[in-house]
């Protein structure tokens, strides 16, 4: 560890948008804004679209849905907490912000409030 990094930060968990799993499950997590996506699922969603290459596209091509049932059910219910998730997701941002001893000021402005109403939300 690092001397930035302190403990809390080292013991973050995170986890896929898409299939669950945290960052001790798979190789890596990409981070978005309010969505993280592991290697496993960039390589399943590469696949998808290369196997739809010189395909003609229509509604049906474009959105094709490859997931099983199983992991259907598995998705509406990681859906079922996304707004969670998205709120999570901001405090963490915050959080290493804050880490980084970035103002609140520049937090508020950056979503649009002041730095009272940044503070009071996050802090
Ligand atoms: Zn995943």
């Amino acid at each position: 560890m690092s001397e930035s990094e302190t403990p809390e930060r080292a013991h973050r968990e995170i986890h896929c948008s898409f299939c669950g799993k945290s960052q001790v499950d798979v190789d890596m997590i990409v981070a978005g804004p309010g969505v993280k996506i592991c290697n496993e699922c960039v390589e399943l969603a590469a696949n998808v679209i290369a196997e739809t290459q010189g395909k003609p596209r229509s509604p049906q091509t474009m959105f094709q849905d490859h997931r099983s049932t199983d992991q259907l059910l598995h998705s509406l219910k990681l859906h079922d907490g996304a707004f969670e998730s998205v709120g999570k997701a901001m405090q963490d941002i915050v959080d290493i912000l804050r880490e980084r001893e970035v103002s609140w000021s520049q937090i508020g402005e950056a979503l649009g409030v002041t730095r009272q109403a940044a503070w009071k939300r996050f802090a």
